[in-house]
């Protein structure tokens, strides 16, 4: 299985054709409704604006590149994920992308937070999240990071190997604590946008084998520890999914070991998380369902597994990141050059060049993703034609958007804007090249508020002990 989707179909063609799903627009000018936020449109005078700010005065303003979060869509999203899945509680996974304003919001919405490592337990904490209502992942966790799970109180820890059973233990009778803990089972089944697999096993590094025995062996040792307390399994089977069919496969699997825990170690397993992976369209190609269906859909399939297994419905939890904040946020680049490259024949190819890249989103090199953008600064009378917008760093993989239609005129100095970046972006930007990562402005309402700010050379610089002061 590939695990990135669009690959097949973008190196099959001669090179200057557009892939299959992406279909030349009717008008260049319109955003397409579920790519973007909520506030997002293009006024009168050609401009796009969120949460009622022109993108060009915000690049004005803040300059380029820059992430742009539209508040009232990420709180409403939560909201709306929240209220789609009542009765679970709802782990905002925070690696998608998260800093204090942002955790603020988080908290004030009711959701939980998901962290899994220190530098996020760190954050969440020093931002003054309630360390009751975080989660704390990640199959290689340090004891020291243990221990300031611990010593903070956090809600609960998500085991994932019999030494960390062990050590746990330790370090909580040490500190006198008795944790709550979740084990991550793999339940064999690996969901990528529509499509899954569901294999005997699964060869990752994350969570105990249900099909090894080594969950349910796992299980019998946390039971048997004094200091720990199981509250029950995890299983995140993937991400970018749109529909429940790779849960079905999961949940029986999963539920299937709790109940053999109830049967045979005499316990009943208060909860069941499902994991995060809840997917988002980035193009035209992605059709994900909407919260209430997924939430319906999961609720039934636990339902009728339960009664299929005689055993009560344990209290359910998930753990989305991208289905929250993914769409709340576009990245607005500045247009340097443009350059017609030929590809053989009469063929040739639009480049867009603009003032970011893999340093502000990895995704398209890292998984071959695909995002759309558009014409920001002004609206065109132009046809459009087919484009790729691409970074500044030295990679030829350096690419923003493998292919969209742009309006013919398209020219140094234009903003562009690409949606849907809010997850998994700023969270995973470097320093390539010595490019600073862009700060984040979250907008609201025609105002504008500096979030994350932009790292300037001095960042850079300061941990390079050797440089002349
Ligand atoms: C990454 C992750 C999530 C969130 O995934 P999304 O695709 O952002 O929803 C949730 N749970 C676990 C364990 C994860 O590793």
């Amino acid at each position: 299985m590939s695990r990135a989707h669009e690959a097949g179909a973008l190196h099959a063609e001669a090179g200057h054709r557009e892939p299959h799903w992406l279909r030349p627009p009717l008008d260049v000018n319109a955003l397409v409704p579920q790519l973007w936020s909520s506030t997002a449109h293009r006024g009168g005078d050609g401009r796009v604006r969120v949460g009622g700010m022109a993108l060009t005065d915000l690049a004005a303003e803040h300059g380029t590149p820059t992430y742009v979060l539209d508040e009232a869509d990420f709180r409403s999203r939560a909201a709306a994920f929240c209220s789609a899945f009542a009765g679970f509680d709802v782990y905002y996974s925070g690696k998608a992308f998260m800093c204090a304003a942002l955790l603020d919001w988080v908290a004030a919405d009711g959701l939980n937070l998901d962290v899994c490592s220190g530098g996020e337990l760190g954050l969440a904490l020093r931002a003054g999240f309630d360390p009751r209502r975080i989660g704390f992942h990640g199959n290689n966790k340090s004891d020291a990071e243990l221990v300031r799970a611990l010593d903070a109180g956090v809600g609960r820890i998500v085991l994932d190997s019999l030494q960390e059973i062990e050590r746990l233990s330790i370090l909580a009778e040490r500190s006198a604590a008795e944790p709550n803990v979740l084990l991550r089972v793999t339940v064999g089944v690996e969901a990528h946008t529509h499509e899954y697999i569901a294999t005997a096993h699964e060869d990752q590094k994350f969570g105990f084998s249900i099909a090894g025995g080594d969950a349910y062996e796992a299980t019998s040792r946390v039971l048997a520890d004094p200091q720990l307390r199981l509250a029950g399994l995890h299983s995140h089977i993937g991400s970018q999914i749109w529909d429940t069919s790779g849960f079905e496969v999961a949940v029986r699997r999963v539920l299937a070991l709790h109940a053999r825990v109830c049967d045979e170690l005499g316990v009943t397993l208060p909860e069941l998380d499902l994991g995060g992976g809840f997917g988002i369209a980035y193009t035209t190609q992605d059709d994900p369902e909407p919260f209430d269906v997924l939430a319906k859909g999961l609720r039934d399939i636990v339902d009728y597994e339960c009664r299929a297994l005689g055993i009560a419905v344990p209290a359910l939890s998930v753990e989305p990141g991208r289905a929250i904040v993914g769409p709340a946020m576009c990245t607005l680049y500045e247009v340097g050059t443009t350059k017609q490259v030929p590809l053989g024949g009469e063929a040739t190819r639009l480049y867009v060049s603009v003032d970011g890249g893999m340093s502000d989103n990895i995704r398209p090199a890292l998984y071959d993703a695909d995002y759309s953008c558009t014409l920001a600064s002004r609206a065109s009378p132009e046809p459009a034609i087919l484009a790729r917008v691409v970074g500044k760093h030295c990679e030829s993989g350096d690419i923003v958007v493998k292919d969209e239609f742009l309006p013919a005129d398209v020219q140094p100095g234009d903003l562009l804007a690409v949606p849907g970046t809010g997850a998994y972006c700023r969270s995973l930007a470097s320093n390539y090249n010595h490019v600073p990562r862009p700060g984040v402005v979250a907008v609201r309402d025609g105002a504008c508020q500096v979030i994350v700010r932009r790292e300037t050379e001095d960042d850079m610089f300061v941990l390079d002990v050797g440089m002349p002061a």
